[in-house]
């Protein structure tokens, strides 16, 4: 028994449609004749909806929705140290868990299907995943200054939650090692990190030259840009996802596209931070792969991914003054397709065989009238509250658009009590 989506439309012409039958976890078939509905099968009509394989969020601290709009018009060190990092410490483990719901929540409203998140309590991050359904590539994110300084300690940390959550969850838990950056990481941390990657086998996912400053700061300890800093010491030897990546140079995209590095571009954090434009159009010719992340919401506001891959395009052509960068084709690939490798699934989401991770969009509403081409339409009109529905290994989580594994009240009213209790001790 499975379930049989009619007559919905997939990216291509808005009449190219298809039926599309998934079964358990995975895609049965697709564009079946009539023959394919088998006895006992779920039927829908797709008619007037478009699906696709779900957005991979290639960036994000899901449990930083607790800070959104908490203080957002502050120098970063200023907001760091006198707004987020005292909360941060009064954070229970409990605490992590209903933020990291209520951003995942948010997610799988904008048709996101898989996280990779870095934060801390990543015991919570993970049950809030395994509980809500959806896929990630989860990771502790180590902030040590040598391996003497809390670095032996954070590497124990990780190594404790790759061994306790790998492949969890039916699969749908990856994970990863993270040291935070380089500029809150010795050297022997990363070292160690980097061996014990490979021992593990899991990528990095850390954060690299996302603003002027860091790339400066480290010219001058080094001689070396962040990315061949990295190089030097081995770190593009396992998989990584480098999140940012604004202020990388000639020589550093290609020392990327050389190596299996994803870069999650994050153009609305780095906006909103005043951290510059990354290079996407090079990095792109360059070869390098590039998918599309939210960062935390405290410096977004959102984790919409919609919204995410509509700023990345227009950030470029103003910039660039050219209508031509980044067509919708391209810049809907960098949201669904690009962040799959890395956390393990087959690099097209919508083929016979693949997990049944599917979104659909209604594209039957005022601004997606008259639907052309189905790319156009969620690149350039399409918003967040089109999703009506979201599978994950086959089992709905939005369906006619209620959450169905998540209490959304429940959620809500836990995150605004923590919060009033953290802020009122
Ligand atoms: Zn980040």
């Amino acid at each position: 028994m499975g379930t049989f989506i009619r007559n919905v439309r997939r990216i291509g012409p808005s009449s190219s449609t298809i039926d599309l039958r998934f079964e358990g976890d995975h895609i049965a078939s697709l564009s079946p004749s009539e023959s394919a509905v088998q006895a006992g099968d779920i039927e829908l009509d797709g008619k007037g909806k478009l699906a696709i394989s779900g957005f991979v969020n290639a960036h994000t601290h899901l449990a930083m929705v607790l800070f959104r709009g908490l203080a957002d018009d502050v120098p970063l060190q200023v907001w760091l140290e006198e707004h987020v990092w005292p909360i941060e410490q009064q954070l229970q483990p409990q605490d992590v868990y209903w933020c990291t719901l209520l951003g995942i929540a948010e997610g799988i409203r904008s048709g996101t299907t898989a996280f990779i998140d870095m934060y801390f309590h990543c015991d919570q991050v993970a049950r809030a995943v395994e509980e809500s359904g959806v896929r990630a590539l989860l990771s502790y994110g180590m902030i040590a200054p040598s391996l003497e300084d809390r670095g032996t300690a954070e590497l124990a940390t990780s190594k404790a939650f790759v061994k306790g959550w790998h492949g969890q969850a039916d699969g749908r838990i990856q994970v990863a090692l993270s040291p935070h950056s380089i500029y809150t990481c010795g050297e022997d941390v990363w070292r160690k990190a980097i061996e014990l990657a490979h021992e593990l086998g899991t990528p990095l996912h850390t954060h690299v030259s996302e603003t002027r400053s860091e790339v400066d700061d480290w010219k001058v300890r080094t001689g070396m840009t962040p990315v061949r800093y990295l190089q030097s010491i081995d770190a593009f030897s396992v998989p990584m996802l480098a999140a940012h990546c604004v202020h990388v140079d000639k020589d550093d995209i290609a020392i990327l596209a050389d190596h299996p590095v994803t870069v999650a571009h994050c153009p609305k954090s780095n906006a909103k931070l005043g951290s510059g434009i990354a290079p996407v159009p090079a990095m792109k010719q360059a070869g390098v792969r590039v998918a599309i992340g939210t960062d935390g919401a405290a410096s977004n506001n959102r984790l919409d991914m919609v919204e995410e891959l509509r700023v990345t395009w227009m950030l470029q052509r103003a910039l660039h003054e050219d209508p031509t960068y980044l067509v919708s084709q391209d810049v809907v690939a960098m949201a669904i397709d690009a962040g799959r490798s890395i956390i393990g699934l087959p690099e097209k989401g919508l083929s016979e065989g693949a997990p049944a991770d599917l979104v659909l969009f209604d594209t039957d509403r005022i601004h997606t009238t008259p639907p052309h081409n189905m790319a156009a339409m969620l690149a350039y009109a399409a918003n967040s509250g089109d999703v009506t529905d979201v599978y994950v290994d086959g089992k709905a989580l939005l369906k006619d658009g209620e959450l169905r594994t998540i209490d959304e009240e429940r959620v809500k009213s836990e995150v605004r009590s923590l919060l009033h209790r953290i802020k009122n001790r």
